[in-house]
């Protein structure tokens, strides 16, 4: 298959036929509850996140709650997701922002989000993707992988796969593609060893 934009046409239509309704992993109920978990989801992951999360929210699910609560029980509550003194600071540090600066509410922008403690670029892509569907592309260790196994990409940083998937597809789909590539690589794609028989991917790319 000669260019990129051949591959990218030929990879969406085989994700669409693997992975044909995705949907987020982490659980959530509005942008707030969503930035939490993706916070919280660094470093370990969605499945156990979702086993926190309930018990945080139930204690504090909006900024000005969680405001209130001492960051020492916020740790506590955290702890099986890993990094949870971190974490417990940032959540406790970007809800009284939120509460003081915002009204509670989660900001959409890149600059607003990214100025937050505890959230980079790709967590305010996450939150601006899935939270508001404002078309972003967070480039996470799956989607590292893929792009580059798939000829997608040579980058060797996440900006500059972030930077050339957006270009291979149009706008439109970025939100979705996101979410089927994690979802595929997480089921075919693993970062060692693979199963050919299951996947015609890069057999059909070669
Ligand atoms: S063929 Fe293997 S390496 Fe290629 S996409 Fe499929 S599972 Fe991944």
């Amino acid at each position: 298959m000669s260019t990129r934009r051949e591959r990218a046409f030929f990879v969406q239509t085989l994700l669409d036929q693997y992975i044909p309704d995705p949907k987020p992993s982490l659980v959530f109920s509005d942008s707030y509850t969503l930035l939490i978990a993706v916070l919280l989801s660094a470093q370990s992951v969605d499945a156990r996140v979702n086993t926190v999360t309930p018990i945080l929210f139930a204690e504090a699910k909006t900024p000005q709650d969680m405001a209130r609560l001492d960051v020492e029980h916020i740790q506590k509550i955290i702890r099986p997701c890993g990094l949870s003194q971190k974490k417990a600071q940032a959540i406790s540090a970007l809800s009284k922002i939120l509460a003081d600066k915002y009204h509670g509410l989660v900001p959409k922008t890149y600059e607003e989000l990214e100025a937050l403690p505890g959230v980079g670029h790709k967590t305010a892509a996450v939150v601006l993707s899935q939270g508001f569907e404002i078309p972003a592309m967070p480039v996470d260790t799956h989607i590292y992988r893929c792009a580059r196994r798939w000829g997608l990409s040579r980058g060797n940083n996440v900006n500059v796969i972030e930077r050339d998937l957006k270009t291979l597809f149009p706008q439109r789909f970025w939100n979705r593609l996101h979410l089927q590539i994690i979802l595929f690589a997480r089921k075919y794609c693993p970062a060692k060893g693979h199963n050919p028989a299951l996947c015609p991917i890069c057999t059909e790319l070669d």
